[in-house]
């Protein structure tokens, strides 16, 4: 039997979701809730997705010649789960509608860790989302952070992690964001949220990061430190880090790249769908190990990162798969993810 979704907010996340729960073989997108008939929802009615819209909306959508299939509550109505795919602090509006309709709740990290019973990242803590009512799938860099913490957390003692983000300053649909000259201290405190919402999955680490935003749309890079309880050696993380899915490598000497435009254009080349990057990528000569430091850096793609631990919070809330392993092969299988990038 398949689990039966719908999705509110078609945007940048809600339609790549949409289109990864369109992959899946045990899933069916039953429908998405739109609110305005702009290009997106066009997306969404050329890929043949079922349309809701509010009641007052509709004759708009029908002006436009998107067809539309009903409201949300109609929609809610025919599914076991609904990913909450609305801007920032807007899905926890929805929060008693979902509820009444008694389906099961994903939300995204734009929303606060109180909108949900877990903050969800699927390496670190499938398990305890199984069955649960709500999951919050934490944020693009969370998710970066949490994988790779996980990765080395899982295997050596981590005394403390110190974590330097350079944010991308915009989506790159998004016409109205800045900066487009400047380094912006994003935000001019330290540590920067980030440390307290990577504390939502882990619980209580030491960890402090520092963000700023530049002058680009295509992803995020993370300057990493561990500090140990233990030595350790390079080959040894290496070896976690492969062992980690979601963690992909990428050798600056191999492939000659050593920027994210370069990752990007590999995932064009790939024919990756929206040239999306699932993986947190870190370069291979990065990783440098002396006795009980370990650092690094990684590039994180803002747009797609999340979509993998959206269809693993579908199956973890369900209950239909009960091993975070199963489910993330099959979703990792589904988008083609890699352990190498810009490797045959
Ligand atoms: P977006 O603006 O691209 O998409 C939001 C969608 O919701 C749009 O289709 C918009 O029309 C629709 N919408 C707006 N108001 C609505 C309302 N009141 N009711 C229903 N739909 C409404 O936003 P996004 O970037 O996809 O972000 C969605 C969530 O994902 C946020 O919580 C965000 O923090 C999180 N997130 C975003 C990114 C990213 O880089 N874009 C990465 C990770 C997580």
């Amino acid at each position: 039997m398949s689990i039966r979704i719908a999705i509110n907010g078609f945007g940048t996340i809600g339609k790549r979701v949409a289109d990864a729960v369109s992959k899946q073989s045990d899933m069916i997108l039953v429908g998405v809730y739109k609110n305005r008939p702009n290009y997106e929802a066009y997306t969404a009615y050329i890929r043949g997705y079922p349309i809701y819209v509010s009641q007052e909306k509709a004759g708009e959508f029908e002006k436009r010649g998107i067809p539309v299939k009903g409201v949300l509550e109609d929609l809610l109505k025919k599914v076991d789960v609904i990913i909450d795919a609305t801007p920032s602090k807007v899905g926890e509006n929805y929060r008693s509608l979902y509820q009444r309709a008694g389906v099961k709740m994903i939300f995204q990290g734009g929303e606060k860790a109180s909108v949900a019973d877990v903050s969800f990242n699927a390496i670190a803590n499938y398990e305890k989302a199984l069955g649960a009512r709500s999951v919050r799938v934490v944020s693009c860099n969370t998710t970066g952070l949490v994988r790779v913490i996980s990765a080395v957390s899982k295997n050596l003692k981590v005394e403390r992690v110190r974590a330097y983000i350079v944010r991308r300053a915009a989506d790159p649909k998004e016409i109205g964001r800045g900066p487009i000259n400047s380094v912006v201290l994003d935000p001019p405190k330290i540590p920067s949220h980030h440390a307290e919402d990577v504390k939502t999955v882990l619980g209580n680490i030491d960890i402090v990061t520092m963000a700023v935003a530049v002058p680009t749309t295509l992803m995020h890079t993370h300057m990493i430190t561990f500090k140990l309880g233990e030595r350790t050696t390079r080959s040894r993380v290496m070896d976690m880090l492969m062992e980690t899915p979601r963690i992909a490598l990428v050798s600056s000497e191999q492939s000659g790249i050593t920027s994210t435009a370069e990752l990007v254009e590999v995932a064009r080349d790939m024919g990756r769908l929206r040239s999306d990057i699932y993986e947190n990528i870190v370069w291979e000569e990065s990783i440098d190990v002396s006795g009980d430091e370990i650092h690094m850096i990684q590039a994180i793609h803002q747009e797609a990162i999340v979509v993998p631990e959206n269809i693993d919070a579908i199956r973890a809330v369900t209950g239909i798969e009960k091993d975070w392993r199963k489910s993330v092969y099959k979703t990792d299988y589904s988008l083609g993810i890699v352990k190498n990038f810009a490797k045959p």
